[in-house]
């Protein structure tokens, strides 16, 4: 049985869920309880805070965890980043109030800066030489400024909303960071098994969401051309059409080069462009 820790609520729940979903492994009981079991997958659930999963995972209460890479870096375990899951995308950055004429990291020097992230701050500024003073908080990192605790703070940031309404604003972004798949180091071989079926499915989840069906209608004149610009997983699927001398082609077609291949597909006389998701793939 593999054991995964992940946030008990928060913002990484839902999307940790989801993600377990789409893997096929169904959870009945919620996070009501510290714990509960897959239906059809040998998982055990925890539910925990964010904060705790590094240390779990070392020591192996869990096997692995999904946490953000702030956590991970902050916590500094000796554990392994094993997979990058592509939410809870946020950035942790310095911020200083509005007025402040901020032009590089050496306007930092003497200031008092607080965080959640004192392990993370401290490095950076080591790397920058710059001598601030580290206040450490829990929470509300963001008011600190406002009521004269801190002269600057470093915080973790999406739309950079709660720092304009705190009238602060992003200096220096220290670290870009997303939920990751962390894992502990000295798993049984039985959990090793486990887990790269568990990646084997997050994998073909992640890609298939990079990646698009297209199926359309071509001259066979074309044929060659449409097979250069639709390379697909090995070579397109070519089937003739009723009418005579066209053809249905079928391919897949990455998201970040999409419209470029749609173009050349126009320009290459492809008409009735159907394109559909896809829920699955696996290469
Ligand atoms: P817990 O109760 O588990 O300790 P928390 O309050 O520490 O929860 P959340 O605010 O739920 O944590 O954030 C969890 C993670 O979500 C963060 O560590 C970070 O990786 C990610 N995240 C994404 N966007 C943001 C954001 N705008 N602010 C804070 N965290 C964010
Ligand atoms: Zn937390």
């Amino acid at each position: 049985m593999l054991k995964i820790a992940i946030q008990k609520s928060g913002r990484l729940f839902e999307d940790s869920i989801k993600l377990l979903k789409e893997c096929g492994i169904e959870i009945s009981n919620g996070n009501k309880q510290l714990k509960t079991v897959a239906d059809n997958f040998p998982l055990e659930i925890y539910f925990l805070r964010d904060d705790d999963i590094p240390q779990y995972v070392y020591d192996g209460v869990a096997d692995i965890g999904i946490v953000g890479e702030n956590v991970l870096l902050e916590k500094n375990k000796d554990i392994s980043l094993v997979y990058r899951l592509g939410f809870g995308k946020c950035r942790l950055s310095i911020a200083v109030p509005k007025s402040f004429k901020y032009k590089a990291s050496t306007d930092l020097s003497g200031l008092k800066i607080a965080t959640s992230y004192p392990a993370i701050l401290k490095k950076y500024l080591k790397k920058q030489k710059v001598d601030a003073e580290i206040h450490e908080i829990s929470g509300s990192v963001e008011i600190a400024p406002g009521i004269g605790l801190a002269d600057a703070i470093c915080d973790l940031v999406s739309s950079g909303s709660t720092l304009f309404t705190n009238n602060l604003k992003e200096a220096e972004v220290i670290l870009k960071s997303e939920a990751v798949l962390t894992a502990n180091k000295n798993l049984s071989a039985e959990n090793k098994v486990l887990l790269e079926k568990l990646l084997l499915r997050i994998n073909a989840v992640k890609t298939a969401k990079n990646n698009k069906y297209i199926i359309l209608n071509a001259p066979n004149r074309q044929l060659k051309n449409i097979e250069s610009i639709l390379p697909g997983m090995k070579s397109p699927t070519v089937t003739p059409l009723a009418t005579e001398g066209w053809s249905s082609v079928q391919s897949v077609v990455n998201e970040n080069d999409f419209w470029e291949v749609i173009e050349k597909l126009k320009q290459s006389e492809a008409e009735g462009i159907l394109v559909l998701p896809i829920e699955k793939m696996i290469v």
